[in-house]
């Protein structure tokens, strides 16, 4: 099947390498050379321009947020073909996802969000969850697309489900992170040892990811790689919030968790990993984690 896939970032790059291997793909990136190494490391074709990706069976969108995804499909949308299948990737809007689908149905196109969890190493290694939001038809044809790139694939509703689970968890993620990283801070000033804090946390009803997978690493070896943008956290949990208002819920953990989260973000610069926002609980309380 002839795929286009466009944006190749730290996600985007390891996941049009898997579909690759069992599909005609040919790939778009703003900067170009990333899908020229792209193409040389992996024999995809890099589209001669972005129109070129409109002659694809299916195409993938793999980008920051819904405002980039909603510029590709102004620049495509008159040249789409009928029934060609739209997969938007991207952690994104759940309302843009709905006007999007309307606009590219006019075309004879459907279109299904479908944003993945599992970080970059999940990328690598074709083990993301994916949740796909679109109609049973069209999550039927996107699912063993998807299923290339992930080991669970799950029909979450329709058009713009997807968008809103995925910023609901990294909500949650978010919110994991910041508590566990304030008592460890805590700990390490009481005086206990930031190992023998994390070897209690992870052994008792306190473990997270954040405590398992992620922190560790920072906190102990003082590694903080760039992994997933705090920017790129700072808007899910920004939509998340924006869900929040529309449905008149009260979520006052989530407001916290957004204002905690942004005001990190205007400290750190849009350079910064998510994890870093420890660095700021650390500056907060006049500490350092080493
Ligand atoms: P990156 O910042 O690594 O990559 C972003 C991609 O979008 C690049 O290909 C970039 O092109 C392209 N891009 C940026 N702006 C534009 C624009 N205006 N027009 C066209 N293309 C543009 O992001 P990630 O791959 O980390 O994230 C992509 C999505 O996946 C985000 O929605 C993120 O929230 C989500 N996500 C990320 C995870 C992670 O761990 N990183 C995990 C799960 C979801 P260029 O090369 O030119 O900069």
């Amino acid at each position: 099947m002839k795929i286009a896939f466009i944006g190749l970032g730290a996600m985007g790059f390891p996941m049009a390498r898997h579909l690759s291997k069992q599909h005609e793909l040919i790939v778009w990136n703003r900067t170009r050379e990333k899908g020229e190494c792209h193409a040389r490391e992996h024999g995809t074709t890099v589209a001669g321009d972005l129109a070129a990706c409109a002659a694809a069976e299916i195409i993938i969108t793999m980008l920051p947020t819904s405002r980039e995804v909603d510029d590709i499909v102004n620049k495509l949308i008159g040249d789409l073909r009928r029934g060609t299948l739209w997969i938007d990737a991207t952690s994104g809007d759940p309302n843009v996802s709905r006007q999007t689908a309307v606009r590219l149905a006019t075309r004879g196109v459907p279109f299904v969000d479908a944003p993945v969890t599992g970080a970059t190493v999940g990328a690598e290694n074709a083990t993301l969850t994916i949740m796909v939001g679109g109609a049973p038809e069209d999550f039927a044809r996107a699912q063993p697309i998807l299923q290339i790139c992930g080991k669970k694939i799950i029909h979450v509703g329709p058009v713009g489900a997807g968008h809103a689970i995925k910023v609901l968890t990294n909500s949650i993620m978010g919110a994991t992170v910041w508590i566990t990283s304030e008592c460890l801070l805590l700990a390490k000033r009481f005086g206990i040892d930031m190992k023998t804090a994390l070897e209690v946390t992870n052994a008792g009803s306190g473990r997270s990811n954040a405590s398992e997978n992620l922190l560790p690493m920072r906190l102990l070896e003082g590694k903080w790689p760039l992994v997933f943008k705090l920017l790129h956290h700072d808007k899910d949990i920004r939509i998340a919030a924006s869900i929040a208002h529309e449905q008149h819920a009260s979520t006052p953990m989530l407001a916290l968790t957004q204002h905690l989260f942004t005001a990190s973000l205007n400290q750190l610069g849009d350079g910064a990993d998510y994890i870093e926002v420890a660095k700021v609980i650390a500056r907060m309380n006049d500490a350092t984690w080493e």
